[in-house]
């Protein structure tokens, strides 16, 4: 928001872009889970644009973004975060949008030193190198402190409006935020991406080692987004709803995957990622009968049903909390 107020300042026409790769955090996650549903449900680029009175492209990324999860040049973070090469991916293809779409420059809220990984001195020039934008990408919170780009050079902006913003303290953003008049902005810090999740990142490894492989498809990485995962053999896992919200979510799963839930007694609705034998049904119908009201009976009634077979009942002894291997949750 405020490197497109700071250029819009000095009479540039700015536009939006904004990637979707399948992993941002906001808006969908906060609209499965009951829990989360106070949190507002904005989708937070399209809310920016709109404050900042801007157009907006939303690009679908989630194809060509596989490359960069999985194969990350410069490594990843903490988690399974590649943001190094995220970020370059992402100039890129801003890059390339723009000179499609008849723009002269790219402009980022970058600031050095901000973030461990991406937004250091020595590898923001890495980003404008490796995204091919060179000294078309302009980062006007920190551009007195890199080198002069094509847009100051030719006097398109002014280099001497711009800003020395540097580390990961926010006071001189915020105080420049309030001169902008911009009193609502996302949380310094608040996590929008799931790959910097140390839990979601967990169980996106266990995927990747359970299938023998590092591939992903789109509903495998929204499925990592819900529910308790369970693994009790390397052949399967057991993705079981924790509430409502996501209940339903799942079944919009049912015709894709082995799913089940008790008859007897309310609980959740769970799937069944894998390959299952009947004594691993069995497993799974008690982990289900463990979450649901049923969890003290004696004996529940769970319905399995697997895609285009007909439906069974087994009646099981639900697990107790002392049944389940703690290394069975990812
Ligand atoms: S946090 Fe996620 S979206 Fe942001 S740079 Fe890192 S990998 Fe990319």
């Amino acid at each position: 928001m405020l490197a497109t107020r700071v250029i819009q300042g000095q009479g540039v026409h700015v536009e939006g872009i904004n990637f979707f790769t399948g992993f941002c955090v906001e808006g969908h996650t906060h609209a499965i889970r009951r829990q989360d549903q106070k949190k507002q449900k904005r989708n937070n680029a399209l809310w920016v644009a709109e404050q900042l009175g801007i157009k907006l492209h939303i690009v679908d990324v989630i194809e060509e973004y596989k490359d960069v999860v999985i194969n990350p040049k410069h490594g990843y973070g903490s988690n399974l975060n590649p943001c190094l090469d995220c970020k370059g991916f992402m100039v890129k293809k801003a890059h390339e949008w723009a000179m499609e779409h008849d723009f002269d420059f790219i402009i980022t809220g970058e600031v050095i030193g901000q973030r461990p990984m991406s937004q250091r001195r020595d590898t923001m020039p890495v980003i404008a190198r490796e995204s091919g934008a060179h000294d078309r990408l302009v980062r006007p919170l920190s551009a007195k402190l890199l080198p002069q780009t094509l847009p100051e050079r030719e006097g398109w902006i002014d280099r001497d409006a711009l800003f020395d913003f540097n580390g990961r303290g926010r006071r001189p953003q915020i105080a420049l935020a309030k001169q902008f008049e911009l009193h609502d902005y996302a949380q310094p810090a608040g996590g929008c991406c799931f790959l910097t999740d140390a839990q979601y990142s967990a169980k996106l490894a266990d995927l990747w080692q359970a299938r023998g492989n590092r591939e992903y498809e789109f509903d495998d990485i929204m499925l990592l987004k819900v529910g308790r995962h369970l693994r009790p053999s390397e052949g399967y896992k057991v993705i079981i709803a924790r509430e409502e919200g996501e209940n339903r979510f799942l079944e919009g799963y049912r015709k894709q995957f082995t799913h089940l839930f008790a008859t007897s007694h309310a609980g959740p609705l769970a799937l069944i990622d894998g390959v299952t034998g009947l004594e691993d049904l069995r497993v799974a119908a008690r982990l289900v009968a463990r979450f649901g009201k049923g969890r003290d009976a004696e004996s529940v009634a769970v319905e399995i049903h697997a895609p285009s077979a007909e439906p069974k009942t087994l009646e099981v002894c639900p697990l107790s909390d002392a049944d389940i291997p703690q290394d069975w949750y990812i």
